[in-house]
């Protein structure tokens, strides 16, 4: 799933292709991927002949804040990639040399058939979401209305990890006292927006916490060196996110590419890069968590 780096890979992505370009129509594939509104005819309604002005990202949601010719506020059009979903520009008044993939895609004349929604620019290009598992949503959220209120994900949002905002107070605030155990209080939306399963293992093995810590257990030096951590493995995955672009929207690079830097993320079985110990595994409110047993030991 693609988590905060790679959310914001795809974010700087679509500032380089799709801004000031209009939206002349679209067509919806899947009714279910568009959230809001209800009804799909009013979606496209809604996108139609503006243009996007910008690109924001807050935890794992997009938003695209829409203008009009007179650069007129349009509302915003919303993305979450959830699971599996992707979203890709297809420009075909260029011919795509750098990459041997978008290539063949460029070329390939039927659509995808994970293909949920469809936008269409001027010269012949193309937004597409793609999206096996349909988990992934778009909305387009009407002007005069802040996003939080059309998108219910983005009402309690927790504080931008890369964000000043995200102090060790604001964290220890946050897990004070709470009986749930750490990793699964990272994936906790309403705590650090935008961290998932790798960012949480990845996190609590730099900081050398052993995942079912209890929060209320965790001294004020655990949390510093906590959210340290998270700033840190963040940074380090949106370095090496951010070169996966050619001239297409990717989030694929996502797991591989940190996969190569990962200490833990998906490692059972395999020697710790520190102390040689094998990672384990087990599971927390349902999610595979991964962590060396001899670097995390609450010291
Ligand atoms: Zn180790």
């Amino acid at each position: 799933m693609p988590e905060l780096p790679e959310v914001e890979t795809v974010r700087i992505g679509l500032d380089q292709v799709t801004i000031d370009k209009a939206i002349k129509g679209g067509e919806v594939l899947l009714a279910r991927s568009i959230a809001y509104p209800f009804s799909v005819a009013e979606f496209l309604d809604g996108i139609t002949n503006t243009q996007l002005q910008q690109w924001q990202r807050r935890g794992k949601y997009l938003l695209g804040k829409l203008v009009n010719s007179q650069q007129e506020h349009q509302g915003w059009l919303g993305v979450h990639l959830r699971m599996t979903g992707q979203l890709l520009w297809f420009d075909r008044a260029i011919t795509p040399t750098s990459n041997p993939e978008s290539t063949q895609e460029f070329t390939q004349t039927p659509i995808h058939k994970h293909t949920r929604v469809r936008l269409f620019f001027a010269d012949n290009q193309e937004l597409r979401f793609v999206d096996q598992r349909t988990f992934g949503k778009m909305w387009w959220v009407p002007p005069g209305l802040e996003p939080s209120e059309i998108i219910s994900g983005l009402r309690l949002m927790g504080a931008e990890p890369l964000e000043p905002e995200f102090t060790v107070d604001y964290l220890a605030a946050r897990l004070h006292k709470r009986q749930r155990v750490i990793k699964t209080a990272l994936l906790d939306q309403n705590i650090v927006a935008g961290i998932g399963n790798i960012y949480a293992d990845e996190a609590l093995f730099l900081s050398g916490i052993i995942p079912d810590t209890s929060c209320a257990a965790l001294t004020l030096p655990q949390i510093t060196k906590l959210r340290d951590a998270i700033v840190q493995v963040l940074e380090t995955s949106l370095k090496h996110g951010g070169t996966t672009f050619s001239n297409f929207l990717n989030v694929q690079g996502i797991n591989g590419n940190y996969g190569g830097v990962a200490n833990v993320y998906n490692r059972t079985g395999q020697p710790c890069k520190v102390c040689q110990t094998p990672i384990e595994r087990i599971k927390l409110g349902g999610r595979s968590t991964h962590f060396c047993p001899q670097c995390q030991r609450n010291l």
